[in-house]
């Protein structure tokens, strides 16, 4: 039987490892639709090398450019917004919602409004919006499938077992580029050197958010909703291999990992086998005696204040979460482009959590409402940015 997949963010870091998969696989899948943000030449090249049924740009501006891009492929296209709902709505088996960022909350919310099987890299959708996003999969029957490889080893961890026996999850850390810094040499690091990430290979506001541990903290958020486990039993460690990603300890003492190389393509291909196992082409076998040693640590909050942070989010409840990831993405897109320190974006996030704790404290009953405070947020941080400048 052939499977109908649409993959959103086609174009992206784990965009193209899913093209990758699903060009190896063409005899298990047919592509429905793909959907990209501003890179119209992108998007129609791997539409093209896919074979999609549509493609959507976020950007209502590209709309020409990839019309020309598509011309004679046969494929029809759309811009702006409504197209990319479109692409997360036409007939498939399987969406992968692999946008970064706040942008992929429309989209994988209206896959899963329709009882869609979704494939979830897009873990701010969980950050910003868990209750609704979880409750909305229950009520629609949508089935979401964590891509992400540390909630991807924690699902195959756990396997067939009842998440009533697991006292505790860990999700592992890499540690970062700075994981052996001095707090002076962090503070004066560019977006460059935080993006030069150690083990995994992925997009820029990821390889920032894996600098400042903040990744680690959407994480233990992510895995919250996605295995409705409370704070208390949720943990996570530094390991610079990036070989275990997770471990399940269960109330006997005994401890289930999953391990595998870092490769993106191993949780990817984990879900688009739906229980099935794929081969992945050019993929390396995991050779434990080769890596030698494999070694854990304690995060350092001091010198990573953003874990901190977003454990504080997370037993906070309500808006926090919401808010610190609006905040996050404007401070990370700010010290990308060069205009504030590493540790501003822990300094603005925390600001923003402070400032919007009384004024937005329940948590946002649908995806709509999340959006409402995402934007506030923003708008709210970008100006204080703005304030700090001037
Ligand atoms: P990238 O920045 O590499 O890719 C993002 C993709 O989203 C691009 O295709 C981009 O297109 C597209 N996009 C941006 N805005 C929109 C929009 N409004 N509508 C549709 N598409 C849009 O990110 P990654 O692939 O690294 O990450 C994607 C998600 O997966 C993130 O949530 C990240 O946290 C998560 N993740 C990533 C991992 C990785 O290894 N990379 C690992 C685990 C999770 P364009 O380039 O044209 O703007
Ligand atoms: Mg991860």
């Amino acid at each position: 039987m052939t499977l109908t997949v649409s993959v959103l963010g086609a174009t992206g870091s784990i965009g193209r490892s899913t093209a990758d998969l699903l060009d190896q696989h063409r005899d298990r899948f047919r592509v429905g639709a793909v959907a990209g943000g501003r890179d119209a030449a992108a998007l129609a090249r791997v539409a093209r090398e896919l074979g999609a049924g549509f493609a959507a740009l976020a950007d209502p501006e590209g709309g020409p450019a990839l019309r020309d891009a598509l011309a004679g492929s046969g494929i029809p296209c759309g811009a702006g917004p409504s197209a990319v709902i479109e692409a997360a709505t036409r007939d498939a088996d399987l969406v992968v919602a692999a946008v970064s960022g706040a942008a992929g909350l429309a989209p994988t919310s209206a896959a899963i409004r329709l009882g869609r099987t979704v494939a979830l890299a897009n873990k701010e959708s969980l950050v910003c919006a868990g209750d609704a996003f979880m409750r909305d999969a229950r009520r629609f029957g949508a089935r979401i499938l964590p891509m992400d490889s540390e909630h991807n080893a924690l699902a195959q961890a756990i396997g067939e077992g009842r998440i009533d026996d697991v006292t505790r999850m860990t999700i592992t850390a890499s540690g970062g580029p700075f994981r052996t810094a001095t707090r002076e040499a962090i503070a004066a690091a560019s977006a460059r050197e935080a993006a030069a990430h150690p083990t995994w290979s992925m997009g820029m506001k990821i390889n920032i958010d894996s600098a400042t541990l903040m990744n680690k903290g959407l994480e233990l958020i992510e895995a919250h909703h996605l295995f409705a486990v409370e704070a208390g039993r949720l943990d996570c460690v530094v390991h610079p291999q990036s070989i275990v990603h997770a471990l399940v300890t269960w109330r006997d003492g005994a401890v289930t990992a999953g391990l595998y190389l870092p490769d993106m393509r191993v949780p990817i291909a984990h879900c688009l086998g739906l229980g099935a196992r794929l081969g992945i082409a050019r993929g390396r076998p995991l050779d434990l005696a080769a890596t030698g040693s494999l070694t854990f640590e304690r995060p350092d909050e001091a010198r990573f204040p953003c874990l901190r942070i977003a454990r504080a989010a997370l037993a906070a409840g309500g808006a926090q979460p919401t808010v610190m990831n609006a905040a996050n993405e404007i401070a990370v897109a700010a010290y990308i482009a060069g205009r504030i320190g590493f540790y501003d974006i822990a300094a603005l996030v925390e600001d923003a959590c402070e400032a919007f704790a009384a004024r937005c404290p329940a948590a946002p009953a649908d995806v709509e409402e999340a959006l409402a405070i995402d934007a506030q947020v923003r708008r709210w941080s970008t100006d204080g940015l703005a304030a700090r400048a001037g």
